[in-house]
């Protein structure tokens, strides 16, 4: 029997447009999930474990409103989490394709429909995304995960060996051995769904560590995959100290693979800690890892001056600038800018920002405490510097969320620090270059951060826009021409960046599959030889 996954189709974005039925259920699970008070559970082997050593989950737009209280994991639940992936490997690994294809794409259609407001609602509160933000992200994105993966899974698979006379060849397309430990960041609900799903979809099974600045997302994921059929033990739920977690799971002899996303600090002291423990190891640990950014526009002369002013505005300020693939430094042409810059401060003044469950609002606050100071130090230098100006916002309170105005610096010099460092808030950098100097500009782009994951020229002059895709060739893994370059969309831009962005395995994609899977030749002689000699030996 063939089997054949649906062929799948981007999950349609809603509008949340006044008087559509997505914004009253919207609204009505908003004002559910805000009056109550969730208790996560640690979940291991499908069960919930319930520590006593417990944090509080707030929304970054009001931090003394407390969504949740979550439980944290000590080494013993630690320790519990990987014998409990283990003793789930055989049975799920051993279990038909056709089955555990039929659990995601389950988790795919709950999403897609009686889950969505519960999963966007979580991402509006926990997260401060707007309905938007939180549809194409936690709704839209994390359903095209699944549905897709599986249909790249389904086309791996098919791959097969030629078989030469007298033989059968075969690839078996098994897990890897061991357990896959997930990392996921804040920033995005699909992330949190897509770093466990993707291995866990091939016959592995998974760790998961989920940031602790995104517990209640990330614990409605892990409920609504259970509702879905995922068996106990597939998929465990960790939250807990990051470094006691990866102590205990990295210091193990059956850990298989990483999959992370978030900074690239952090990825690097994972990668350091698996090249120590490697004489302990059972295998070659896979480590895929999507880091961090900084992300660029460049104008050419010949560019669309409404266009870029449009592409800087969304790229830019979109979730607070806390994409990774957010623009947070562009290059602007000198002809260009007297045009650029009055149209360009007024409509970044004029955003709105405040509680996204008030739907009026483009903008919420950042994730904590840590990034308010963080994005707020970059502010207060660049107002103290002689080489950078600020044209727009420039302002923060943190009062009741943590929120910081968009703003525009104008820099009077290439490599000042936030045209170089990620900042991972509302802050854009621009630096307006002589038209003449068009080519070495693209030079500069190339050279001036150590990242290369999102970027976008431009320009309606055709060679332009070629000579920059060339030139800056290795500055971006997802390049946009005359688009902003951020909203990569799965099954269409796959994504992932190189260079100190990461191992550019393409999240979503048959590439990110193939490193959960660790296939077995198989050769079956039909009917083996008999006789030890070879025929060139007879006699004459
Ligand atoms: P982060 O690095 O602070 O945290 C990511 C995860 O690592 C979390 O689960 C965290 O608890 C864990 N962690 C933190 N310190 C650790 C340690 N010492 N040992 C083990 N684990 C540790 O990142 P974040 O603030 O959640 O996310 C923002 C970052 O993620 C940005 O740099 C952004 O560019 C990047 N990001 C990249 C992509 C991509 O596809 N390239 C996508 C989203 C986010």
């Amino acid at each position: 029997m063939s089997i054949v996954i649906p062929t799948p189709v981007n999950e349609p974005i809603l509008s949340y447009a006044p008087g559509t039925p997505e914004r009253a259920a919207l609204k009505a699970r908003l004002a559910e999930m805000s009056a109550e008070q969730v208790e996560i559970p640690l979940i291991i082997g499908g069960e919930e474990v319930r520590t006593g050593d417990m944090v509080d989950v707030t929304s970054p737009q009001n931090h003394g409103h407390v969504l949740a209280r979550a439980h944290r994991a000590g080494p013993a639940e630690v320790k519990r989490a990987i014998e409990a992936s283990l003793d789930a490997h055989h049975a799920w690994s051993t279990m038909r394709w056709e089955d555990r294809a039929a659990i995601f794409l389950k988790a795919a259609e709950l999403l897609a429909t009686t889950w969505r407001q519960t999963i966007n609602g979580a991402t509006v509160l926990n997260l401060g995304k707007t309905a938007h933000q939180s549809e194409i992200d936690a709704a839209c994105e994390l359903i095209d995960f699944l549905r897709f993966n599986l249909h790249f899974a389904e086309k791996i698979f098919a791959e097969q060996p030629v078989s030469a006379p007298g033989m059968w060849n075969r690839t078996e397309y098994r897990p890897l051995e061991g357990f896959v430990y997930a990392v996921t960041p804040f920033n995005f609900t699909a992330i949190g769904g897509n770093l466990t799903s993707a291995p866990a979809m091939l016959g592995n099974t998974v760790v998961w560590k989920p940031s602790d600045h995104a517990l209640l997302t990330g614990y409605y994921t892990m409920r609504l995959f259970e509702e879905a059929g995922l068996p106990g033990g597939v998929i465990n739920f960790v939250p807990g100290d990051p470094v006691m977690v990866t102590e205990e799971v990295m210091g193990h002899r059956d850990f298989a693979g990483l999959h992370f996303t978030g900074s690239t600090s952090v990825f690097q002291a994972l990668w350091k800690k698996a090249g120590e423990n490697l004489p302990n190891y059972r295998s070659y640990p896979r480590l895929v890892g999507e880091t961090g950014g900084k992300d660029f526009i460049i104008a050419h002369p010949s560019a669309d001056v409404d266009a870029v002013r449009t592409a800087i505005t969304r790229g830019a300020f979109e979730f607070q600038g806390q994409k990774c693939s957010a623009a947070s430094r562009a290059y602007i042409p000198a002809s260009m800018w007297a045009e650029l810059e009055g149209p360009l401060v007024a409509e970044v003044e004029s955003i709105s920002m405040g509680d996204p469950g008030d739907f009026s609002n483009f903008m919420g606050a950042v994730i904590h405490k840590g990034a308010f100071d963080k994005i707020a130090g970059y502010i207060d230098r660049a107002r103290a510097s002689s080489d950078a100006k600020i044209l727009a916002g420039g302002t923060y309170d943190d009062s009741t969320g943590y929120f910081v105005r968009p703003t525009l610096i104008l820099s009077g010099t290439p490599t000042y620090e936030s045209m170089c460092e990620e900042i991972f808030g509302p802050v854009m950098t621009l630096y307006v270059y002589p038209d003449a100097e068009w080519s070495e500009t693209l030079d500069l782009v190339d050279r001036t951060s150590p990242y290369g994951l999102t970027g976008a020229v431009f320009s309606r002059d055709r060679d332009a826009a070629r000579e920059a895709m060339e030139r800056l060739r290795f500055a971006a893994g997802n390049f946009y021409v005359n688009d902003k370059p951020t909203g990569a969309v799965v099954g269409q831009q796959p994504f992932g960046g190189s260079r100190a962005s990461g191992t550019n395995d393409k999240a979503g994609s048959a590439l990110n599959l193939l490193r959960w899977l660790s296939p077995r030749s198989i050769k079956e002689t039909l009917v083996p030889p008999t006789d030890y000699r070879y025929p060139f030996m007879a006699a004459e």
